[in-house]
């Protein structure tokens, strides 16, 4: 079966965001950076960029480039909340996801066509859905493989789409000069440079003999297969974070054994939703519990298989919560629900709990209508 490998990179991100945040910023050189002395520029406005300013150039650099630049802090919680809607939304057409980096992502849409239709069409379904539904710009290539899928997404740049069939590839890659390829860092260019090898093309007509001799024989062969869009490297679904929680301070402490579990079951389902988004199971239910005198007390379980059932979620949840002796007289001031021992929803086992589409049903509905729209009953949803 071939592959079909999509890219989105969010296009200036950082200082996209900011950008929707601030309307007045709108096309002026916005430049999120660190700040001076030792800080360098996360990303630089397209505007900016008219000025010189790029990622990676020292603070004092870009102020100097660009004096009437408007620098910002980076904000990471925001774009990382921005980039879980992205990524939510990549999620639906595959579990295959690769993160790159807040703003850069890997999908495998091979085999998907059954379900969501040709690879072509969920491309161009995405690259108009990210705007739409976060505001904000993105580039999107899609290919045979990563290799393909990044430089078709490069060549997109910025909003467009690009897709590289298997029959274009060669036509696609030869003008393009050689460092652009994934893989041919700095120095590599510059050896290939000073022998006269500029594009995909000339290094495509060297021998792989005469490539091994110059870098090596995984050198050599590597350059080969690159100069022919070889790239079998598979899209590796990974998490950043090792688990997912929710807590929160009450203004005034808890002493109600009913409220104290409606609250639990509430931050159980927020954490399955983001689980649910994430697309990840989880086999650990963690809670933490801190009284009024500010002793914090936490308990967990570990589930027989990892699940993203909200229900199992939410119970076991409150099932913790009888594992901890509060003390006379005190009251709850904070409660957390964490999640934790997360795989891949790729991974997701022959159910072992019951009611799978109860589950199915309840994110669903949470989903289209947001958290508040159905929760969990005192005593559960049995
Ligand atoms: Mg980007």
């Amino acid at each position: 079966m071939p592959r079909w490998i999509l890219h989105v990179d969010m296009d200036a991100f950082y200082a996209s965001v900011e950008e929707l945040d601030h309307p007045e910023l709108r096309g002026k050189p916005v430049i999120v950076a660190g700040p001076e002395p030792r800080g360098v520029v996360a990303t630089a406005s397209y505007s900016a960029r008219k000025f010189g300013v790029r990622s990676g150039m020292p603070t004092a650099q870009a102020k100097r480039l660009c004096p009437q630049g408007i620098f910002l802090p980076p904000r990471f919680e925001r774009y990382e909340e921005v980039a879980q809607k992205v990524r939510a939304i990549l999620r639906e057409y595959s579990p295959v996801l690769e993160p790159i980096s807040l703003d850069e992502a890997f999908l495998d849409l091979t085999g998907t066509e059954l379900l969501h239709g040709p690879p072509e069409k969920v491309a161009a379904e995405i690259h108009a859905r990210i705007p739409r539904e976060t505001g904000l710009s993105c580039s999107v290539g899609l290919g045979p493989n990563k290799l393909l899928a990044k430089l078709a997404s490069d060549s997109a740049k910025p909003g467009g789409l690009r897709i590289v069939r298997p029959e274009e590839v060669q036509s696609f890659l030869d003008p393009l000069p050689v460092e652009d390829l994934w893989g041919v860092g700095p120095k590599t260019a510059e050896r290939l440079w000073e022998k006269g090898i500029r594009t995909v093309r000339d290094l495509r007509e060297i021998p792989v003999g005469l490539l091994r001799s110059w870098f090596g024989q995984k050198g050599g062969e590597a350059l080969w297969q690159l100069a022919r869009g070889i790239d079998e490297s598979p899209v590796v679904p990974v998490r950043a974070a090792k688990s997912i929680s929710n807590e929160v301070t009450y203004p005034e402490d808890l002493f109600e054994r009913e409220k104290i579990l409606a609250e639990l079951r509430r931050l159980a389902l927020l954490v399955a939703d983001r689980l649910r988004e994430e697309g990840f199971l989880a086999q650990t239910v963690q809670i933490k519990v801190r009284f009024s005198n500010f002793v914090t007390s936490t308990r967990q379980t570990k589930l027989p298989a990892p699940t993203d059932h909200p229900l199992i979620l939410a119970e076991e949840a409150v099932g913790l919560f009888s594992r901890v002796g509060v003390p006379p007289g005190q009251g709850i001031r904070l409660l957390g629900v964490g999640l934790a021992d997360l795989v891949p929803a790729t991974f997701r086992p022959i159910p072992l709990f019951p009611d799978p589409k109860l589950g199915e049903a309840l994110w669903e509905v949470r989903r289209k209508f947001g958290p508040d729209s159905l929760g969990l009953g005192p005593t559960g949803l049995k």
